[in-house]
This record gives structure tokens, C-alpha cells and sequence, in this order.
């Protein structure tokens, strides 16, 4: 993946001769407190919702609560009309200047499960037995074998009524105690860094609305990863394509002369044709993109049939036959059939590989290192916060891991050992960030 990537190397390493900063003693003293504020966090309800013009009840709520804490921080902060949390930090480093360092994070939930009213539990020293919940969810290490690695540890669930909302109350959770710990410790060297806390990321919108003068790092980490050192760099890059053909009205029975079209046949063969079973998801794994039908909606008052395509890949060609063989098929289906035919074409999210420093890759894995985390880099079969900004923004950035586990679910789960890490591994990536300078 990292060949893809065709950056100049504009920053470079030096060896700071400065002592370094005892910085695990640091991270030990606030890792107590994750918990709590991990706790205080999902106990807002803060869904995004797919219909609503642009903020939930719920996500302001979190947002004015997470803005509050934030400001108390001392740093220099902006609470946008979009409500999004910027925090700019500026470099407390003497005589040198270092790269800017990015951490974002989303404080909204999904909207498929309910999250409203969370009863969370602190499992303290788990046994390694199945956790049976209301709701007849159960979280079950015979189906999970990362709960095996968490005898002994402290895990939090929901009472299986509502998700827990780690996904991505994690997230928020390390990135909050990161800018605490730079507030309560202001000698610890670090180059400028940039905050963002958003809202609306399950709904597909999060980098919409986000300011660049606010938060556009030289390395941007995004904290809403899994567990146990995984690393998304890469994903995939996704595209909706809504396809509709206008039929003329009329009698059926005298079209040859009356000029009636049918709308539903272009639709059918351009499917047949545009996305053939050998694209479908089923067909699909690893590095392999597909295209899918997911959607046929009828208008009969227009006589219009339209057509719903998801198109996903990571590799830029393949992307491009897909959309070249759409817009070909529409073409020759138009002219062939006598109906007007229309294509709309909207990015979704993008590979983040496409638009990654190269050295961004080895920072992290270092980072993890130094944590006693082993990286596990993986290619997702999805988007995230990165892969939208990169979408909209061209920059992309690499998704931590949090602690979180199975979201999106009844029996979504925490490891608050992996929190813990990851917060240890931004609390190293600005440690190696204040020993890098800015090449001229
Ligand atoms: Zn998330």
C-alpha cells in the first residue's frame, strides 16, 4: 500500500539531544481517570440520524458538554455553528519548528441501534466466562476470542438494551485526556497540534462541514479503530451512482406510434450489463472492489425507474471501469431504447493511501512499538472519519485503534487496557513529532 503513495518527503527526522520527557510516569497518572470520562460520555445519548438536516438533540448535548471540558483546558478552542470541537495548540518548542500533528475523533453514535439511555457496566477483573445480558444478548468468548486476552482485565458493556457507544466515546475519551495532559503538564515539548471532535460520522457526514483553517495536520491520526494495535491504512474508496430513466407516458398498446417508453427496461439491462454477477459483494474480498444494485424505486406519475449503484474499491481502475462501463452502458441504452437516461455520480468516502505522508505509516508503528503494542495495519472494507475528509478534503490520515469491540451492536464492548495503550500511543506520536523539524 505504501508504494501508492507519491508525496515528498517535505519533513525530516534529527536526533533531538534534549532529555527525553519521563513520559510513561506521565501517562500512568491519568489513566484512573479514563474510565469515568469514558463513562460520563456514553451516558449522553448522542445519535446522528440519516434524516435530520444536520444536528441531533442528543449531539448537542454531547457537544456542549464535550465543549465545555474542552475550554477549561486553557487552549485555544473553537466551537463552530456545525459543532464541531476544534482545539489549536500551539508549539511550546524554542528556536525550531515542528509539523503539525492532527487527532480526531466523533462523539455522535449510530443511528442503527438504539443508544439512548445507556446503562453501562465496569467488569472488573473479568473471569473469561460468557457475559449474558437483558435482551437476551450475550457476549461470548466462544464467538470472540479477543475477550480470551481480557481475563484479568477490566471490560465495560451495555446492559444489553441500547449499543455502549464506545464507537466512538473511545475515541473522544483518549483524545480528552490527551489535551488534559498537555494542559496539566506544559513542559512537555510538543510541536503544534490540531483537535477536531465531530459530529454526524456514522451518518457518512463528518468531514461535511469541517473547517480547514482549524484543523488540516501534516499527519492526522484518527482515533475510532478497533483493538490491539490495529492501523487502518487503507480503505475503501466509495462512490454512489443513482442512475434514472425517464419513460414518455402513454397507451402501451400504441407505442409505436404514440411515442410511449417504458422506464423499466433500460434500467434492467443497464443492471445486467453495468454490474455483473462477477462484481457483486458476494464475489468480493481482500483488495477487491464490486458494484451493487442496492436500490429500485418506481415513479409511476413520472414514469421514472431509478437505479441505486454502491461502488466500492481501492484500487483507482478498477473504480474507473466501474463508472466508465455505468455512464457506457447509459449511453447506448438511451440511444438504443429512445429514453433519456441521466447518471449522478457522488464520492462518498476515499482511500486514505492515496493522499498519506509516507513516513506517517513508521510513526505510528513506532508509536505502537514504544506503547507494547504490536501494529497490526489493515486494509478496511469501509470508510472512516479519514477516508471522508480525504474524499473532500485530499488529505488523508490512518484510524487508530480505541478499545472498541463489535459496534454497532447490543454487545458492543470495551477494553480499557487497549484505551489506555492508545492514548499511550498519541501521547508518543507527539513525543516524536517535537523531535522532528520542518524541512526547508
Ligand atoms: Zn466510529
Amino acid at each position: 500500500m505504501r508504494k501508492l503513495l507519491a508525496y515528498t518527503v517535505a519533513l525530516a527526522l534529527f536526533l533531538s539531544a534534549a532529555p527525553v520527557f519521563a513520559q510513561s510516569n506521565v501517562a500512568d497518572k491519568y489513566r484512573a481517570g479514563m474510565i469515568p470520562r469514558f463513562l460520563s460520555y456514553v451516558t449522553i445519548g448522542s445519535m446522528s440520524d440519516y434524516d435530520a438536516e444536520w444536528m441531533t438533540p442528543g449531539q448537542e448535548e454531547m457537544a456542549n458538554a464535550l465543549y465545555e471540558e474542552v475550554k477549561a483546558f486553557g487552549f485555544p478552542t473553537h466551537f463552530s455553528a456545525d459543532k464541531y470541537i476544534y482545539v489549536n495548540i500551539p508549539s511550546n518548542l524554542k528556536n525550531r519548528q515542528a509539523p503539525v500533528l492532527g487527532f480526531s475523533a466523533h462523539y455522535d453514535t449510530t443511528p442503527d441501534i438504539n443508544g439512548n439511555g445507556v446503562k453501562p457496566q465496569v467488569i472488573k477483573n473479568y473471569d473469561g466466562k460468557a457475559i449474558t445480558l437483558k435482551n437476551n444478548q450475550v457476549i461470548d468468548p466462544a464467538k470472540d476470542d479477543y475477550l480470551q486476552k481480557m481475563i484479568g482485565k477490566t471490560i465495560v458493556t451495555s446492559d444489553g438494551t441500547t449499543n455502549l457507544g464506545a464507537d466512538d466515546k473511545a475515541g473522544v475519551t483518549i483524545v480528552m485526556t490527551l489535551l488534559k495532559t498537555l494542559a496539566e503538564n506544559p513542559k512537555m515539548p510538543h510541536g503544534p497540534i490540531q483537535v477536531v471532535l465531530t459530529p454526524n460520522e456514522d451518518v457518512g457526514r463528518s468531514a461535511e462541514r469541517l473547517e480547514l483553517q482549524y484543523y488540516k495536520p501534516d499527519y492526522a491520526y484518527d482515533f475510532d479503530g478497533g483493538v490491539d494495535g490495529e492501523m487502518v491504512v487503507a480503505n475503501f474508496s466509495a462512490y454512489g451512482v443513482l442512475v434514472t430513466a425517464h419513460g414518455i407516458n402513454g397507451h402501451q398498446s400504441y407505442a409505436a406510434d404514440n411515442g410511449y417508453r417504458n422506464s423499466a427496461k433500460p434500467i434492467g439491462d443497464l443492471i445486467a450489463a453495468a454490474a455483473p454477477s462477477a462484481n457483486l459483494p458476494n464475489n468480493s474480498r481482500g483488495e477487491q472492489g464490486y458494484i451493487e444494485p442496492h436500490h429500485i424505486e418506481y415513479n409511476q406519475a413520472e414514469n421514472t425507474h431509478m437505479v441505486d449503484f454502491r461502488l466500492r474499491y481501492f484500487d483507482q481502475e478498477e473504480g474507473k471501469r466501474y463508472i466508465n462501463r455505468i455512464k457506457h452502458v447509459a449511453d447506448s441504452l438511451s440511444q438504443a431504447l429512445n429514453v433519456a437516461i441521466d447518471v449522478q455520480i457522488n464520492k462518498q468516502y476515499e482511500n486514505v493511501a492515496y493522499g498519506v505522508k509516507p513516513e506517517a505509516y513508521d510513526m505510528l508503528a513506532k508509536a505502537m512499538t514504544d506503547a507494547g503494542v504490536k501494529p497490526d495495519p489493515k486494509q478496511e472494507r469501509a470508510g472512516t472519519t479519514s477516508a471522508m475528509i480525504m474524499a473532500k478534503h485530499g488529505f488523508g490520515g490512518y484510524t487508530v485503534f480505541t478499545g472498541q469491540r463489535n459496534p454497532h451492536a447490543f454487545i458492543e464492548w470495551l477494553s480499557e487496557e487497549d484505551m489506555f495503550k492508545a492514548y499511550k500511543v498519541a501521547l508518543n506520536l507527539v513525543k516524536q513529532v517535537a523531535q522532528m523539524k520542518v524541512a526547508k
